[in-house]
This record gives C-alpha cells, sequence and structure tokens, in this order.
C-alpha cells in the first residue's frame, strides 16, 4: 500500500498521559495518580453544565442541531459579533484542520515561532506544507516580519498565551505584526488560554471584536481550558463571513454531539465559574513560582493555567519527567520542543502539594 507521501514526515501527536496508563504500568492506584499534563480545569466544569449533561443523557440518541443555533447565539453575544462570524469544531483543533484543508496546497509554506502549540505543523504537513519558524520562542514582532517577507508564508500562527511556554503577546505585538501581513496570508490568533491572560493584564487581552476587521484574520478560542470542558471537545474560530463560509465547507454534518452543544450553551451562562477558577488558580500559580526560586531554576512567566520550568544542564527534564511518572504524577516533557524544561498545569492545592513534595524528592 502506497500512503500519501506527505505522512511521511509526520509524528504522531503525543497527548499527555492517561492516567489509566500510570495505573497499568506502574501499579499506582488511580486515586493517587495526579495529571498536570494536559491544561485541564483542575476544578472540573461549572456544576451547571454537569446537570445539564446529565439531565439530558437521553438526548443522546438524536443527532445535533445542525445549525448549533444556540450556541453561535451565546457566542455572538459572548463577543459582540453575529452567528455568521462564528464557525464551531470539535475542538479548536477542528477549526485548525479547516484552515489548514481550506488554504494550504503543496509547497506552500505557514509561520510559527520556534516552540508552540504542535498541531500546527501536523495539519500544514498534512497538506505537503512546509514549516518556517522564528528563532526565538516568543512572537517577537521584528522576527515575524522578517520571516514573513522572506517566505511569504499562507498562514502565520500566533498562539497567544502560547502553548507549551506560558508567555503572550501583547495586543500592540498582534496587531504590528497583522498590519505587517497582506491580505493573501491568514493570520491565526490563537486564544486558548484568553481567559487566563486577559485577567492577568489588560494589555494582553484580546477579543474577536478587536480583529474581525481584518480580512484575513480568524481568532479561535475553546471551552477546553479555563472552561473545563476538554471533554466535550468544544472550539470556535471567529472571522469574517467570507471566510468562514469557506472554511464550512470543510466542515463534516454533525460535527458537534448534541450534549456537548448543551454543555456550551450552559458553560456560557455561568461565566463566573471561569472568574471562580482563574482566582483560585492565580493563588496556586505563586506557589510554582516560589517553589521555583526557592530551588533555584528559571521559570517563564505565565500568562496561562500552566508554567513552564527551565533547567540548566545539571537537571534534565525527560529523567525528571520520568522519575515522576513512576510517582503517579503526570506532567509534559519538553524535551520533544528542543527545551530542556518541563511544563505542569497547575493543579488543585492537593495535587500541587503533591508536584511539589514528589519533585523535591527527584531533584538531583
Ligand atoms: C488546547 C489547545 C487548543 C485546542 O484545544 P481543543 O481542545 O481542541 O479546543 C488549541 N490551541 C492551543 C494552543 C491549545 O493549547
Amino acid at each position: 500500500m502506497r500512503f500519501n507521501d506527505t505522512l511521511k514526515n509526520i509524528k504522531t501527536y503525543e497527548a499527555g498521559k492517561p492516567i489509566e496508563l500510570v495505573v497499568r504500568e506502574f501499579g499506582i492506584d488511580a486515586k493517587d495518580v495526579v495529571k498536570l499534563a494536559s491544561n485541564e480545569n483542575p476544578n472540573g466544569c461549572s456544576p451547571y453544565v454537569a446537570k445539564a449533561i446529565a439531565k439530558s443523557a437521553n438526548k443522546a440518541s438524536l443527532y445535533p442541531d445542525d445549525s448549533m443555533y444556540e450556541l453561535k447565539d451565546a457566542l455572538s453575544s459572548k463577543f459582540s459579533v453575529t452567528r455568521e462570524n462564528i464557525i464551531i469544531g470539535a475542538g479548536s483543533d477542528q477549526v485548525l484542520e479547516f484552515i489548514s484543508r481550506a488554504l494550504l496546497m503543496p509547497n506552500d509554506s505557514v509561520l510559527m515561532s520556534r516552540v508552540t502549540f504542535a498541531m500546527y505543523e501536523i495539519y500544514a504537513k498534512q497538506m505537503g506544507a512546509k514549516i518556517i519558524r522564528t528563532p526565538s520562542y516568543q512572537h517577537r514582532v521584528d522576527e515575524f516580519i522578517e520571516e514573513y517577507n522572506r517566505h511569504k508564508p499562507k498562514i502565520v500562527y500566533i498562539c497567544t498565551p502560547n502553548n507549551p511556554t506560558g508567555d503572550a503577546t501583547s495586543k500592540e505585538d498582534v496587531l504590528k505584526i497583522i498590519n505587517a501581513i497582506s491580505e493573501d496570508t491568514l493570520v491565526v490568533v490563537d486564544g486558548a488560554y484568553m481567559e487566563y491572560a486577559s485577567s492577568k493584564d489588560k494589555k494582553y487581552s484580546i477579543t474577536p471584536n478587536d480583529l474581525i476587521e481584518f480580512e484575513n484574520v480568524i481568532y479561535l478560542g475553546t471551552f477546553s481550558k479555563a472552561y473545563g470542558l476538554g471533554g466535550m471537545r468544544i472550539g470556535y474560530g471567529i472571522a469574517n463571513t467570507t471566510l468562514i463560509n469557506e472554511l464550512y465547507k470543510m466542515r463534516p454534518p454533525f460535527n458537534i454531539t448534541t450534549l456537548s452543544l448543551l454543555a456550551g450553551i450552559q458553560a456560557c451562562k455561568h461565566e463566573e465559574f471561569v472568574e471562580e477558577s482563574i482566582t483560585l488558580h492565580r493563588e496556586e500559580i505563586k506557589r510554582y513560582e516560589a517553589f521555583a526560586q526557592e530551588l533555584g531554576f528559571d521559570y517563564i512567566d505565565s500568562y496561562t493555567n500552566f508554567i513552564t520550568y527551565l533547567f540548566d544542564e545539571t537537571i534534565n527534564s525527560t529523567d525528571i519527567s520520568d522519575k515522576l511518572l513512576k510517582e503517579g504524577v503526570i506532567i509534559r516533557n519538553l524535551a520533544s520542543y528542543g527545551m530542556n524544561g518541563v511544563r505542569i498545569t497547575i493543579g488543585t492545592k492537593e495535587q500541587n502539594d503533591r508536584l511539589f513534595s514528589v519533585l523535591r524528592r527527584v531533584l538531583p
């Protein structure tokens, strides 16, 4: 069998390790496993959302409302855009896939920062596109403009706040990059963690409305992180209607489940849950900063629900991640991103206590 040639240089995406794997491989009790690897909300989701899902279990036999009228309505009020400006995906990941398929042809190129969300590369490579990266992991305006001018990529990805580094790009800098790019190039502004950045510092707050006037810009958001709904797979893209209509051609029917739609609608009605989570999070992330200072290693100032620790040559991130895993603590090793560091999702107070005590024990 001959597979599509583009598959030859694609590495399969490696998701955060599931709790079940640690239970199976290391014989640790599931209740003793702490997963701080996938940037999920440790407080779960809004109880109103959980109740709505449970109450509607019998709707599982029905196809969902394919127009997604109510969820689009909720998002359009939340962001002051029209329903026609919105496309909803099974996670914003699916919207990224639509974008890639709608725009890229073999030998096109895409531009992103040196260390960023792994799926941009995978979706682009599926279409045979070339990957261009800026020298820095941060989104530096001068580097983006220089690489853009050199390669004229078809898509430019701006991940702010950036995963897996946790730093953010100011609205002013994002607009500088957008303004330097011609309308032949799509700029994707991925705001998967925007709720955290907006609450930390207004300079980093970007809303779809800030971008919608640009014909060649799309804003992506998700319910997977701050809203605590990773398992429901709901994300969205917001842009001008011409762009949204083209992306719609890539969409399979019924791409969002009946229960996921309900969950998203309830989540929009109970935003207080997100605010409360962020308040708890703010206290806990301070402990991670203090921990790094105490043990003497660097960290990247975080605008997200995770923190990235950077190690010097006396500490090996793969070694540390393996040792933590054997103790039932799952974090994300960044070695595959070319960084000697780890990304840790900020958990509940108890989960964080456990992480600190085990990490203290395994550090050289
Ligand atoms: C988690 C994440 C997404 C998408 O998550 P979905 O669960 O597919 O909505 C997109 N971009 C970044 C940077 C992320 O971290």
